[in-house]
């Protein structure tokens, strides 16, 4: 018969940031390295990864093209099974845990079991996109208020958003490539200016990146004509308008 383990393990809800290793907390990056075991993320960078020692175990629960993604009560049953076992599990997400990104349930999953949980934040992807684009989300003379929701949830045409943009407000939109121009018809329908400013920023805080721009009307059509692909940002507001080109060239110049 094994012996039962001497200790319970500690699982480490971990904010991962937007992609560049260099925007991780010290302590998300302290405990990346000192990881026997961590659980991840498909958007979690492979950079990040490779800061863990070698012989740490990592788990993928990401979605992959033949195989499904874990759900997500099989990743709260693996953390709860690993941390009884005895093994301290550091469980890396992208940008913040608690945006967007169930860490309030494996939270939840992990007290019900008496496992202590740690939770450290991340640079969520609005906050990365912003200072990457050089696009302030409040602005003194502009904005006073930020918005962020989820574009793909269930029953977008049934989210109540109204207020959330507009002028002198910003809204950062989440998981809406896919449904940008049905967001973008719901926003004029809620009675935003069809010339509304909005900017597309794909792959912040990465080597990739694209910034792009145009009226709220377009924003269905520029996703269609610059092929935008998941992960992105969209921010709704006057200062999307906002964010030097220069700047970006500049940076862009510098990292090459
Ligand atoms: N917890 C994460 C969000 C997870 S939801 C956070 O706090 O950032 C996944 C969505 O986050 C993506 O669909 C996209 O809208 C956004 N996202 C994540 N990383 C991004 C990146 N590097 N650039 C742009 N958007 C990103």
């Amino acid at each position: 018969m094994r012996e039962a383990p001497a200790r319970t393990g500690t699982v480490h809800l971990v904010g991962a940031g937007p992609g560049d290793p260099d925007l991780l907390t010290l302590r998300a990056a302290r405990l990346v390295m000192n990881a026997k075991l961590i659980v991840h993320d498909g958007l979690v960078d492979p950079a990040i990864l490779a800061m863990a020692r070698p012989g740490c175990r990592m788990v993928s629960v990401a979605k992959q093209r033949a195989r499904h993604s874990l759900p997500q009560d099989a990743i709260n049953a693996l953390l709860v099974r690993e941390a009884l076992a005895g093994n301290d599990v550091v469980r890396l997400k992208g940008g913040d845990p608690f945006v967007f990104g169930r860490g309030g349930e494996e939270l939840e999953a992990c007290r019900a079991a008496g496992i202590t949980v740690e939770v450290v934040p991340g640079i969520s992807a609005a906050l990365g996109a912003a200072a990457a684009a050089q696009l302030p989300l409040t602005h003194r003379d502009e904005a006073s208020v930020v918005s962020f929701v989820a574009g793909q949830c269930k029953g977008l045409s049934g989210q109540n958003w109204a207020g959330l943009a507009g002028v002198g407000r910003t809204l950062v939109i989440y998981m809406g490539v896919a449904t940008a121009e049905a967001i973008a018809e719901k926003l004029i329908a809620d009675g935003l200016a069809p010339d509304m400013p909005v900017a597309v920023i794909e792959n912040a805080c990465r080597p990739q990146m694209r910034v792009l721009r145009g009226p709220l009307a377009g924003l269905g059509a520029l996703m269609t004509r610059e092929k935008v692909r998941s992960p992105a940002v969209i921010v709704v507001g006057t200062v999307a308008a906002r964010g030097s080109e220069a700047a970006l060239t500049a940076l862009a110049e510098a990292a090459a």
